[in-house]
């Protein structure tokens, strides 16, 4: 069992593509953080959306983790392995009355919702029971007009009323795969995981994954969210928008071109070394306060 008080972070891609510059950034900023505080610092493969999980992504994302240098400290996680233990927190969710059926299809939704935050927020149709005649497709967690405020170390105080904003949210989808917001937060308890850095487009699942949390009896970790690395369109960098793979073969640039996104200021020296040695700079300098209250940067 780790310390009580020990740090353990994670770096948690999904395998839908090789590792291009905005999740190399991410990986980047979740290890230097973790390594600033001598902890433990852990990749997870959320291989569990199949549809979108691409054969051979995992270990071609572990090995260019490598050659940037980015040395993980305990066995990879593998979410498509973890069914079981999903499972269980839906029975868990199930027997204290906190998830329920739904039998909605995409198109009944968008006909009867308003737009939030993130998409359509589920009017609660199915929340007392499903119609006669009709099949459950999804399972949903009830929001219960929780009203959700956390502190982001980056991004300060927010707040989200879930039921207003969100809506009930899919923790069992129709196709039979457990929801990302459902996995992440059994993962991470089960991983002891205490610090969550990850890319500010996930802000907005922070207050469902802490819904859960309290749910499900987990502790709630400390959260960072730093900017996210977006195309001169506005779009994040990730394979819908083509972004390319970066280079195993010149890993010392492209890692210093990462923390300069990262605000570090790398000297002009450092450009000679290895990936090893510059990653012993970065975590001797790492300094996250130049990236508060930043969302996103063009590159
Ligand atoms: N797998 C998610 C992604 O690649 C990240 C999950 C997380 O860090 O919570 O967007």
């Amino acid at each position: 069992m780790p310390l009580p008080h020990s740090y353990r972070g994670r770096f948690a891609p999904s395998p839908t593509g090789p590792l291009h510059f905005g999740s190399l950034v991410t990986a980047l900023g979740s290890h230097l953080e973790a390594k600033k505080h001598n902890g433990t610092w852990l990749v997870r493969m959320e291989d569990i959306d199949m549809p979108r999980t691409v054969p051979g992504a995992s270990s071609d994302i572990l090995r260019t983790l490598e050659c940037f240098g980015l040395h993980w400290d305990e066995a990879v996680l593998y979410q498509s392995q973890r069914t079981a233990a999903y499972q269980e927190a839906l029975e868990q969710l199930k027997h204290g009355g906190m998830a329920y059926p739904c039998a909605c299809s995409r198109r009944e939704i968008a006909d009867s919702a308003l737009h939030g935050i993130e998409g359509q927020i589920y009017p609660g149709t199915c929340r007392n029971g499903i119609a006669a005649g009709r099949q459950a497709r999804a399972w949903r967690a009830r929001t219960d007009n929780a009203l959700i405020e956390f502190e982001d170390a980056l991004q300060g105080r927010v707040t989200q009323e879930l039921e207003n904003e969100i809506g009930d949210f899919v923790v069992l989808r129709a196709d039979g795969l457990f929801a990302y917001q459902l996995a992440v937060v059994v993962d991470d308890a089960f991983q002891s995981i205490n610090h969550i850095v990850r890319g500010a487009d996930l802000l907005t699942s922070t207050a469902r994954q802490i819904w859960l949390q309290r749910l499900l009896g987990y502790p709630t970790p400390d959260y960072m969210h730093p900017p996210i690395a977006v195309n001169t369109l506005g779009e994040k960098l990730s394979k819908q928008t083509l972004a390319s793979p970066v280079d195993c073969n010149t890993p010392a640039p492209i890692l210093l071109r990462a923390l300069n996104f990262l605000q570090q200021n790398p000297p002009a020296e450092l450009a000679g070394y290895e990936v090893g040695e510059i990653l012993n700079w970065a975590v001797a300098h790492w300094d996250s306060k130049p990236l508060s209250g930043i969302m996103r940067i063009t590159v």
